[in-house]
């Protein structure tokens, strides 16, 4: 093999660890920066699709994964009003907190030989950004701003009580709550909901300032979900995050190899974002260690997320203009959850 091009990444979640591994497959001498001390909880809905499994086999983290126990999810229940519509799986998908996949990933990553720099990377045209030889990889995650007035908010907590192997959507009034199990018993509570719907149900600016939201009273908004969370007794604080800015932006301009979030954000209900964020982030190692040119590579991520974002954005349309419900009576579940998949040719 040709000798690798050292690697620098920026960001130690999914797809900086992923990016990291790759390269070090490739040879590559990597480092890694990384602004947060793991293990970290981290707003998601920790809903890993069924091809995860496949994908973590490839960068050699499966039996890692195993050994956390991930909750083993068989059915997708979406939730509209009084009406239902379930389907099991053709492949199980899984279940895993942040907290433990982010930090087996970036374990794995420093075994394997990357260094990591635990402070946050700061771009600055004194720091030579572009030291030559060196081929940097941006992992870092969402970087969004958007205007005031209309932004979506995430937010999670983790729940004790009884568990199911279905991954509950509950779609009501613009917005979506997502009830699924992780290891060990816990359930996730996770959603998205709109700027006005927080402000209207029990915000006040000050609040939402502070991150300081009474999710509980959102849950109990819709009857289905409130019956769903009744039994559970949250563990932890809620964890709250935003604004949400969805779409691909990749520059081929730019000199980088840009992976995950930090690619581009795809609306959290596909549960796919992770899935994207370790496909991306292992062929942004793969091209940065053997110096492929950033155009190509960004066809070729370009290609891989097509069809996700495209399906997605048109879901986010329908769920905007509450006619969710009506759309995906029309739609097989089996069929809606595929096309928001990243293409398989990987
Ligand atoms: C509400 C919500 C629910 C979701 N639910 C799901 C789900 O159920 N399933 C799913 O597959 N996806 C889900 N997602 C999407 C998923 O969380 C992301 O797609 C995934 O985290 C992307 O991984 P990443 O590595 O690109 O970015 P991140 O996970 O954000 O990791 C980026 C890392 O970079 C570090 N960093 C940032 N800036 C710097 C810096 N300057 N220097 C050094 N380090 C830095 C951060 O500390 C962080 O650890 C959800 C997202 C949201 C908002």
């Amino acid at each position: 093999m040709d000798s690798a091009s050292a690697v620098e990444i920026i960001g130690g979640g999914p797809a900086g660890c992923a990016a990291a591994l790759s390269a070090r497959h490739q040879g590559a001498p990597v480092r890694l920066y990384e602004t947060s001390a793991f293990p970290r909880h981290k707003v998601c809905g920790e809903f890993l699709s069924p091809e995860v499994p496949e994908i973590l086999g490839e960068l050699g983290v499966l039996r890692d994964f195993e050994a956390q126990k991930p909750a083993r999810l068989a059915k997708v229940a979406l939730h509209f009003g009084a009406r239902t519509k379930s389907w099991t799986l053709r492949e199980p998908a899984w279940g895993l907190s942040r907290y433990a996949l982010d930090e087996l990933l970036l374990r794995r990553a420093l075994a394997e030989g990357a260094a990591l720099v635990r402070e946050p990377w700061i771009k600055s045209p004194r720091r030579d950004d572009h030291k030559p030889g060196i081929r940097r990889i941006l992992g870092h995650g969402r970087k969004s701003a958007a205007p005031a007035g209309a932004r979506l908010f995430g937010f999670k907590a983790h729940f004790a009580g009884p568990v199911d192997d279905v991954v509950h959507l509950f779609f009501f009034s613009g917005c979506y709550v997502g009830v699924s199990a992780v290891e060990n018993g816990i359930t996730n509570v996770c959603g998205v909901v709109p700027e006005p719907l927080l402000r209207q149900k029990m915000l006040r600016e000050k609040m939402l300032r502070q991150k300081n939201f009474e999710i509980e009273s959102l849950l109990e908004a819709d009857p289905a979900l409130r019956e769903r969370v009744l039994p559970l007794a949250r563990t932890m604080k809620w964890l709250i995050t935003g604004p949400l800015v969805f779409g691909m932006n990749p520059d081929p301009e730019e000199q980088v190899y840009r992976a995950g979030d930090a690619l581009g954000f795809v609306d959290p209900f596909t549960g796919s974002g992770i899935s994207a964020a370790l496909v991306t982030g292992k062929m942004a190692g793969e091209a940065a260690a053997r110096s492929t040119e950033v155009s190509r590579y960004v066809r070729r991520v370009r290609a891989a997320l097509k069809r996700q974002y495209f399906f997605s954005s048109a879901l986010r349309m329908a769920i905007r203009a509450r006619i969710a419900e009506k759309c995906a009576g029309f739609i097989p579940g089996r069929l809606l959850f595929e096309l928001t998949r990243p293409a398989n040719s990987l």
